[in-house]
C-alpha cells in the first residue's frame, strides 16, 4: 500500500479494496466521514466485524504514512462544525488516534523490551507461566481450524485478505493466549506477517 499506488491484489470478499497512496486515503476519509456520515455513530458501530462501514479502515494508510493522524483529527473537527454535531462518537476517532500515540510512546520508553515474553514491565513478581509451543495448536489457530467459529472466521479473514476488525483481533488474541496457552509473541509475529496495516507499536503494544 505504501509503495504502489495501484490496487493491492486483495481478496474480492475483503472489507475494502485497499489502494495505495495519499489520494486513496483522502478519498476513504471523505467517503466514510462525510458522504456516508458515519462519524456521528462511530462509538456505537466501532465494534462491528462485518463490512466496510463500522470503522474508518484508515489504518493501512496511517501505518504506511500515506495520511497523517493530525489530518484525521482536523477533519473530525471540521465535521463537527459543518454538521453541527458534537458527541461521544465524533470524539472517539480522536480517542483511538490517541491510543495509537500511546503505543508509540510506550515503545519509545521501553525499547526492545516490548518483545520480551513477560512484557515491557516484566512479570511484576508473578510466577512465570509455562507457555505452549505446540505446532499443531498454532497451525490450527493460524489457519482458522480451531473449531471455534468466531475465531476461525476472523483468522481466515486475516489469512485471505490481510484485514481483521479490532474486535476480531481482541478475540483471537485472547483465544490464543488464554484458551490455547500459547506464547503471545507467536500471535504477534503472525499478525506482523499478515496485517495490511502492520505497525510494530500498535501490534506488539496491543498484544
Ligand atoms: C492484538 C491487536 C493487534 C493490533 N495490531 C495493529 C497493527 O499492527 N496496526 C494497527 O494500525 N493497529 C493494530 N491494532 C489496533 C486496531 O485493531 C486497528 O488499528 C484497527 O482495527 C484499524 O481499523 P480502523 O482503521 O478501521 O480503526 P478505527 O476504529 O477507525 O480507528 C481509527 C484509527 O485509530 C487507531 N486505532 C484504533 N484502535 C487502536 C488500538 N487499539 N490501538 C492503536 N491504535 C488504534 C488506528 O490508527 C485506526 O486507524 C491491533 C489491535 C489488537 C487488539
Amino acid at each position: 500500500i505504501a509503495v504502489s499506488e495501484g490496487t493491492c491484489n486483495t481478496h474480492p470478499k475483503g472489507v475494502l479494496q485497499f489502494t495505495g497512496g495519499e489520494d486513496a486515503a483522502l478519498a476513504r476519509l471523505q467517503q466514510w466521514m462525510f458522504t456516508d456520515d458515519r462519524l456521528q455513530h462511530y462509538f456505537d458501530i466501532r465494534n462491528g466485524m462485518l463490512g466496510e462501514g463500522y470503522s474508518t479502515k484508515l489504518s493501512p494508510w496511517l501505518s504506511a504514512g500515506c495520511i497523517s493522524p493530525r489530518l484525521v483529527y482536523h477533519e473530525s473537527k471540521r465535521y463537527e462544525i459543518e454538521r453541527g454535531i458534537s458527541n461521544k462518537s465524533t470524539y472517539w476517532v480522536t480517542f483511538e488516534l490517541l491510543c495509537r500515540d500511546f503505543f508509540r510512546f510506550l515503545c519509545t520508553k521501553h525499547g526492545n523490551k516490548i518483545f520480551f515474553q513477560d512484557g515491557a514491565e516484566g512479570g511484576r513478581g508473578s510466577t512465570p507461566r509455562k507457555w505452549s509451543t505446540d505446532a499443531d495448536k498454532i497451525a490450527r489457530w493460524k489457519t482458522g481450524m480451531t473449531g471455534q467459529p468466531l475465531v476461525d472466521a476472523n483468522m481466515r479473514e486475516l489469512m485471505h485478505t490481510g484485514w481483521m476488525s479490532n474486535r476480531g483481533r481482541q478475540n483471537v488474541a485472547s483465544y490464543l493466549v488464554l484458551e490455547m496457552g500459547v506464547d503471545w509473541r507467536i500471535g504477534a509475529d503472525h499478525f506482523e506477517s499478515y496485517l495490511l496495516d502492520h505497525d510494530v507499536c500498535s501490534n506488539y503494544g496491543n498484544w
